[in-house]
């Protein structure tokens, strides 16, 4: 099949409780721009990216996924060769007038959409959802792990009612909360009170989002400890690998991080430095499903688990996780699910396989009227 069209989409959908917040963002839409790839046989390919719905930023995303890079596709071939996206990735990424402005931030997020669409047609055409076109199994077990209960813009009170529920109603076993409050008291008797009302079972995870400062993260993060932290993600500034390194060094609870990092060579510094335990990277972050398979691999090789970031709210990494072998767990954010054809589901704390042909990524028809407002 012959692509013969590109076209535009972008996506505001809200956020849990009309806002949420952490250290270092606050929300009140997830936005998914992306792009309808068209082929000359019927089949359309979907792909986005994730932002925080700011309209001029994603339209930059947009032109440069139709001006840029557009005219590289139009009328490419996709068929049943297993490298075909990974030698079209090449191409596109290597492009040297785009290559010469962006090898990371907008550039990289439009890649990404595309590569993505890529992948979702190519599994389209062949029948299979993409888990299955990547010789993933469906018997895997995937842990969910639930981050939209822990917000730091909650109060305490919210935050432990909605992590028992979570647990007790919902069936997860792992939760993530937000710390980097400007009082570390009040991250610690926070953490405090959702291990004492979810007991020693459950797995508790923490997310800075880059706030701290290293002698304050090893002072807040080095306390994590006494509650049993599965991890402390993003504990500094995303992109200080020695800082991260160091901080590794001076506590014991495992370091998280990979949700700001554009590209599989930045990965591989902090995994070859030491200054990540948990690797997670994000489809919609790096360019694509390509990209991801290259980080993961690496990580593998370092026999460090993978688990990823779900700025797609989980449509497509849940693939990749039922493909990849080092990612057994992957957050669950529920924004987009209301809007996608064939929502990512959780059963008993557990992601189900999804049966659908493609990458999750098809919008619903309710989508597709927001769309058209935007
Ligand atoms: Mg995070």
């Amino acid at each position: 099949m012959k692509i013969t069209r590109l076209e535009p989409f972008i996506l505001h959908a809200p956020v849990t409780r009309g806002g949420i917040a952490d250290s270092t963002h606050a929300l009140t839409h997830w936005g998914a721009p992306g792009v309808a790839i068209h082929t000359d046989v019927g089949l359309t390919g979907y792909g986005f990216s994730g932002t925080h719905a700011h309209l001029a930023t994603d339209r930059l995303i947009t032109d440069c996924i139709v001006q840029s890079y557009g005219p590289l596709l139009i009328g490419q071939e996709i068929g049943v060769d297993p490298c075909e996206v990974a030698n079209l990735w090449e191409k596109l990424h290597k492009y040297p007038p785009i290559y010469w402005v962006g090898r990371a931030g907008i550039t990289h997020l439009a890649l990404g959409a595309i590569d993505i669409a890529l992948w979702d047609l190519k599994a389209k055409d062949a029948g299979v959802p993409l888990w299955k076109l990547l010789g993933g199994s469906a018997a895997k077990r995937v842990q969910a792990y639930n981050t939209d209960g822990g917000w730091l813009n909650w109060t305490l009170e919210t935050v432990v009612s909605d992590c028992k529920r979570l647990v007790e109603e919902d069936g997860y076993r792992s939760v993530k909360l937000k710390v980097g409050s400007a009082n570390p008291d009040d991250d610690l008797r926070r953490v405090e009170a959702v291990r004492t009302a979810l007991g020693p079972e459950v797995r508790i995870m923490t997310d800075a989002n880059g706030r701290w400062m290293l002698p304050e993260a090893i002072q807040t993060a080095g306390r994590l400890a006494d509650f049993d932290v599965a991890w402390i993600e993003e504990p500094i500034y995303f992109d200080d690998v020695q800082g991260h390194r160091r901080l590794a060094e001076a506590i014991r609870t495992p370091i998280a991080l990979g949700e700001q990092i554009y590209t599989a060579a930045h990965f591989r510094e902090f995994i070859h430095a030491g200054a990540v335990h948990y690797v997670q990277p994000d489809v919609v972050r790096l360019a694509g499903v390509t990209e991801f398979l290259e980080v993961a691999d690496t990580a593998h090789s370092a026999n460090l688990p993978v688990a990823p970031h779900v700025g797609d709210m989980a449509q497509v990494h849940q693939h990749l996780c039922f493909a990849h072998p080092a990612c057994n767990l992957l957050e669950y954010i529920p924004w987009l699910h209301d809007w996608m054809e064939h929502p990512a589901r959780i059963q008993c704390g557990y992601y189900i396989a999804p049966d659908a042909p493609g990458a999750g990524t098809t919008p619903n028809q309710r989508a597709f009227k927001e769309i058209n407002k935007t």
